[in-house]
Formats: C-alpha cells, structure tokens, sequence
C-alpha cells in the first residue's frame, strides 16, 4: 500500500558513520512521505541526535561545511556529494511569527518531529529503529490530508508561513486541508503580513505549479487575496490550461492589471527580473493582433513576430492567448497553428535578428554607414529586406543594399 523505504547509497554511509559513532541518523520530513507515497524525493534530510560539534567529528576525515551551524547544520562531503546533517532541535518561544528567538538542540527525536509542521512531513525512518511516526503521518497519507502537527492555530503563529505551505503541500501532493487546519488558514491569513516576501515567492510558486492549484486557490482565496491583492477567478481558472511555467501562471493571476501593476505585484514579491519582465510582457500581450493563417503573409509575419519577440517569449506568449481562447476550439486550433509556424520558421534558420545576418556593424562600416544611430536602422532595414525576401541573406546584396540606404 505505502511505497517502499530505500535510501540511496551514500545517504546511508553517512548513517552508518554515525551509528559506528554510538548516533542515531534519520532520514526525516518530505524525503521520507515522498517515498511513502511512491514518488522519488528530490532530496534526503538528515536528522541526528549527535550534537554539531560531535557530528564533526564523526567524519573527521571528511570534508565539512559548517555555514548552517546556527540551526544545527553539518554538511559532510562524501564522495563528491554535499549531505546535510541537522541535529533534533526545538524552536524557541517564536517573538515575531517569523523567526524562533532561539533553536536548542535535543537528544531525542520526538522532540524534533513535534516542531515540524505537519503530519505529513513529520516522519523520520533509521533502517534499524523503523520509521518514527508520532503524529498518524501514514495515516493522514492515505486519506491525503493535510494537518497541522499539534494545535494549528498555534502553529500559524507561531511562523506564518505555513498559512502558505499548507496550501502548497495541499496543491502540490493533491491532498484536502484537514477542517481545523483549514479554518485556521483562513482566520490566521493576516500572520502572512509578517512574513519575507521570498519566503512567500517561494511557496506561491510552488503551490501554482502544483496539480490542484485552482481547487487550493479557489478554497483559499482571502489568502491569495491577501498575498497577491484581488485576483479574478477567471485568472485562477487559467491555471489548468498552462503548462508548468511559473511566468504564465502568475500571468495568469494578474491577468486583469495593467502590465505595470502586475510588474510592481511581481517586484514586491522580491522576484528575479526575468520572472518581472516576461510576467509583465504576458500581460500585456493579452490585447495584441496575431497573424492569420488565411493570410498570404502569414509567413512573413510570423517572421516579423518572432524578429520582435525572440522565440522563447513568443512561445509564451500564444500559449497564454492560446489559454484565454479556451473552450473556443477554432481559436485555439489557430494558434496551434500559429506555434507550429514559429517552431518551424524557427527550427528552420531562418534569419529572423540582426544578429543572423550575414553582415555585421563593422563590414557596414567599412562600405560608410556611420557609427551612430543611423547604422541600427540601416541593420533594420536590412532585416526587413531578408524577412520580406526582397534580398538573399548574403554579404554582397546586404552591402549594396546598405550603401543605396545611406544615399
Ligand atoms: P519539498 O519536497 O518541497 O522539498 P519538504 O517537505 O522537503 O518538501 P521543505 O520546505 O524542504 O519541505 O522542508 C523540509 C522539512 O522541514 C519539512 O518536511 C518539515 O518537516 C520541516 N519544515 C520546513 N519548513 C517548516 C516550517 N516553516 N515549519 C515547520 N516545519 C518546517
Ligand atoms: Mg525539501
């Protein structure tokens, strides 16, 4: 019924070592329910309940790395591969919903498993002892649910990030929101306000990639509401209808603003500026006039397209009007239409950027276009001429070409 335990080779030296030391190591948290749940983890969390210092010197003859010190970290290198070893902590009274004033490190494993955020996520297995599962863990599993470990408003504040993470965990695994959870989630939303914007970027992002992010979203919505300011439902809808791109699907969500409020929405999330300025060209790509493939010039202006948007955001930006044109299926076959084209323009060669032409600024130079803004427009032109087939993509016609455009 549950997937199958099995820790991969290096993971377990490293356990070992630490039982040769008289330790006890653990693999603990998503590890451990991915694998229960038959999928295969991304990676392995170590607990122990040998102190930092003592874990170091179980692998003295190892390479160590001791920047997570403050929260117990060890991170061994063994056989090429970095593995982090927390030790069992406690979190300490929680001052701000954000941050424990101090962690303090435990000797027994229950302790640890009790400060960890949900049923789910709270399991750790050590191939002699079995695995530890104080909180029904196994059993929330199979009735895919998500719930707090311990009493969930007092959960939530202690760190209120796990208003979001229980909607990720929710989204991401397909699992419900056990109902005390849930309406601790929605009473406790304001504890997010609280909370880093990168704190809150990440779990956002995860959770709209997630397979039920409109169900989590839409159950949830004063909370998205709260993250993210009013979003349509149709926007949330959309979700389904994209592929796994966290820049269309916060398009998505911001749909309705204007292309700078959806980038200043993006930015106060702390985003990196790729995600702002493909998020902002999405949206506004909403209102824009695509070519037809009844056209005689539909070639031609697909080339146009692809010379103004480059490949990948022309891409994302039918995929997303491909998305706004459901369920209307003449539309949609359109712009199926209309990415098949690209791609094979694309795929083809064709010389769509003035960094495909055969000449360059410098062999302009040389036949007198000066070096100002004139010699951009002149590689325009250019491009244009090649786009429109008016010339060959070739050194000699480009050249004489530039020299009657300078007259
Ligand atoms: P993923 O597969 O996305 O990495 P994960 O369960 O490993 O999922 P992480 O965010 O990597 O999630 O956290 C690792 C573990 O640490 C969790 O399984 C949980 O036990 C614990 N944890 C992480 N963040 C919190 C938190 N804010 N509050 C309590 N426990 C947490
Ligand atoms: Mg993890």
């Amino acid at each position: 019924m549950f997937g199958k335990i099995e820790i991969p080779g290096k993971i377990r030296d490293v356990i070992d070592i630490l039982g040769e030391n008289g330790y006890k190591g653990y693999i603990v948290g998503g590890c451990v329910r991915d694998m229960l749940m038959d999928k295969i983890p991304h990676d392995f969390d170590i607990t122990t309940d040998a102190f930092p210092e003592e874990t170091v010197s179980c692998f003295a003859d190892h390479r160590v790395i001791l920047t997570g010190l403050k929260h117990g970290t060890v991170t061994v290198v063994h056989e090429g591969e970095n593995i982090e070893i927390t030790t069992f902590r406690t979190d300490g009274r929680y001052l701000d919903n954000r941050h424990p004033e101090n962690v303090t490190f435990v000797r027994n494993i229950e302790e640890d498993l009790s400060r960890r955020d949900f049923t789910v996520n709270a399991m750790a297995y050590n191939p002699s002892v079995g695995l530890v599962d104080l909180f029904e863990g196994q059993k929330d599993i199979e009735k895919k649910t998500i719930r707090c470990v311990g009493n969930a408003d007092t959960r939530f504040n202690e760190d209120g990030l796990r208003i979001l993470r229980a909607m990720r965990f929710a989204s991401v695994l397909g699992f419900e929101v056990e109902r005390s959870t849930a309406e601790s989630v929605i009473s406790n939303r304001e504890l997010l306000k609280n909370i880093s914007a990168e704190r809150i970027y990440s779990e956002l992002t995860k959770l709209i990639l997630g397979n039920k992010a409109i169900d989590t979203l839409l159950e949830f919505y004063p909370v998205l509401e709260t993250v993210l300011g009013k979003v349509p439902r149709e926007g949330i809808e959309l979700l389904d209808l994209l592929p796994p791109d966290h820049t269309l699907r916060y398009a998505a969500l911001l749909c309705d603003r204007t292309p700078e409020k959806s980038a200043s929405t993006m930015r106060s999330l702390k985003t990196d500026n790729e995600t702002c300025r493909a998020v902002k060209l999405i949206v506004s790509s909403v209102g824009l006039e695509l070519p037809k493939s009844s056209s005689d010039r539909f070639n031609t202006e697909c080339a146009y397209l692809l010379s103004r948007y480059g490949k990948s955001d022309l891409e994302r930006i039918i995929t997303f009007k491909r998305a706004l044109a459901h369920p209307n299926e003449m539309e949609m076959a359109e712009l199926d239409r209309l990415l098949e084209k690209v791609k094979e323009i694309s795929d083809s060669g064709a010389c769509v950027s003035i960094k495909q032409l055969s000449v360059d600024g410098g062999m302009l130079a040389s036949v007198g276009v000066p070096k100002t803004s004139e010699m951009g427009r002149v590689l325009q032109a250019l491009l244009g001429a090649v786009i429109e087939g008016e010339i060959p993509n070739e050194r000699d016609p480009l050249l004489e070409m530039a020299k009657k455009l300078i007259k």
